[in-house]
């Protein structure tokens, strides 16, 4: 048997997010089964280049009932054997994954041959998390592309507005593009703005040359921004030390902002720089391969749980730049990360609350209906969330982007709350029911469990969900507003 795969405009998407180590501790074929299987995947997301442990890496919290029982302890890098024909234009040339299971190893070349025989598609997948560790440091030179904060000092992530970074990624696509036969690529980037970063006490970036060109690009002066910032970083320090301004916490930080009305168009030049790299990644990739199905990632703090970043990003924006996107919707691990979001807030601009009734403004501002604040350590949201999310998302898209929720099937990391396999079908159902094209099980393979991975298929066969979504399973009409509410929770 040949080459069987579609397109996936032509059909039901069911991705799965992968990496390199599953295939090497339990075998292609093997993995390829159980994919196949129980959840009725037809596209690989592998993690081709990443430095997230998430993403890549074996589980780190607990192990499933799969794969070894051991930690990885992934340093990350390529895990494709870099061409170094590709990388002449950079200095950023030596790549690999220093990983000792890696060595010699080159993920695509070991997939795409028994994926393509299952008609699977393979859409490597750059997922840059929130965290700065572990850092990139085997690529020699990566220390000239880091952002530099609103003092000069230099950071943990590079910046988007680097040309030396820019670059780098041109030529990781290509490599990728002219050396494999792969359908797609998915680009996802966990990033606040200087603004949101500040907000959530992490060094408030960028300010590099790069960046304060750009700013006078945009008409206005850097320099008259960075002391903005500064003002905005007093504020959030004092805020955080838990004494209340004399006028209230909102107010005060109403104030900052009004009084140095630089602050918010610096935060629009790094928003629009980047957007312009997700940009020049899908040009990039549309020129080497034009029928090639580029997604984007959109992060569960930009479509849930950040009022600002909500705001910040319109949905139909993406438009412009993706085939398909990967809304993140972990709806049981949204409770526990809620709990602590609000916490942020109420040491911050909602000072002047009181947990509880922060999370109801956020709940009423986010149009969200969940769990109240004192059960959310221990209770995951609804699977309405999903299915109102998913439904959001496809209005604001469709028909041009397909939606493809992020659901979590077995991710670590989210406190004291269970995912279980009934959670999963529910947030499948929700999905589809939502008006989504397919799903996509997230985090990564090697933290799920079986019968995890099962749920899918389960709840697919139980949809009649095969090649093809049969009619009438969407319950969304695009022109009408329609929300559903889990009518046992009174949340106001
Ligand atoms: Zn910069």
């Amino acid at each position: 048997m040949g080459d069987t795969r579609k397109h996936p405009s032509e059909r039901n998407f069911v991705g799965v997010q992968i990496g390199l180590v599953s295939f090497l501790d339990e075998g292609v074929e093997e993995v390829l089964d159980i994919l196949e299987e129980k959840s009725h995947v037809n596209a690989l997301i592998p993690s081709t280049v990443s430095w997230s442990r998430g993403n890549a890496g074996r589980a780190t919290d607990w192990y499933p009932d799969h794969g070894k029982s051991e930690p990885d302890n992934l340093q990350g890098g390529a895990m494709i054997q870099p061409d170094p024909r590709y990388y002449e234009a950079t200095h950023l040339k030596e790549i690999t994954a220093p990983d000792p299971l890696y060595q010699g190893v080159d993920f695509l070349e070991l997939i795409s041959e028994p994926a393509k025989k299952r008609g699977m598609g393979i859409y490597p997948y750059y997922c840059e998390t929130s965290r700065t560790e572990p850092r990139s440091l085997n690529i020699p030179g990566w220390v000239h592309v880091l952002e530099v904060d609103a003092h000069g000092r230099r950071t943990g992530r590079p910046c988007v507005n680097n040309p030396e970074y820019i670059t780098w990624w041109r030529c990781v696509i290509e490599n990728h593009f002219k050396n494999y036969d792969i359908d797609g690529f998915l680009w996802g980037v966990e990033r606040k703005g200087t603004m949101m970063l500040m907000m959530d006490g992490q060094e408030s970036t960028c300010f590099c040359r790069y960046c304060r060109e750009r700013a006078r690009e945009f008409g206005f002066d850097p320099e008259e921004a960075r002391r903005g910032y500064l003002e905005l970083e007093k504020y959030f320090d004092r805020a955080r030390t838990g004494i209340k301004p004399t006028d209230g916490h909102l107010v005060e930080f109403l104030r900052i902002l009004l009084h140095n009305p630089m602050i918010f168009p610096y935060e629009k030049m790094w928003h629009e720089s980047h957007k312009d790299l997700a940009k020049d990644v899908y040009g990039t990739v549309k020129w080497l391969k034009p029928d090639a199905y580029v997604g984007q990632m959109v992060w569960q703090y930009i479509n849930t749980f950040n009022p600002f970043m909500r705001a910040q990003f319109d949905l139909a924006e993406f438009k412009q730049f993706a085939d398909w996107i990967k809304p993140v919707m972990y709806h049981v691990a949204a409770g526990p990360r809620f709990h602590g979001i609000v916490d942020g807030y109420t040491r911050s601009i909602l000072g002047d609350f009181e947990a509880a009734e922060a999370t109801k403004l956020l709940y009423r501002v986010l149009q969200l209906d969940e769990a109240p604040y004192e059960e959310l350590e221990n209770t995951g949201f609804s699977a309405e969330y999903v299915f109102n999310e998913t439904a959001r998302t496809v209005r604001a898209l469709s028909p041009e982007v397909a939606v493809y929720p992020g659901l979590g099937v077995g991710v670590q990391g989210i406190g004291d709350v269970t995912n279980t396999e009934e959670d999963i079908k529910a947030a499948v159902r929700a999905s589809y029911e939502g008006g989504a094209k397919g799903i996509t099980i997230c985090r990564n393979y090697s933290e799920a469990n079986l019968s995890d991975m099962a749920a899918v298929g389960e709840a697919l066969d139980e949809m009649n969900i095969g090649e093809s979504i049969p009619a009438g399973i969407s319950k969304v009409d695009p022109g009408k507003e329609i929300k559903r509410t889990s009518s046992e929770r009174d949340v106001f």
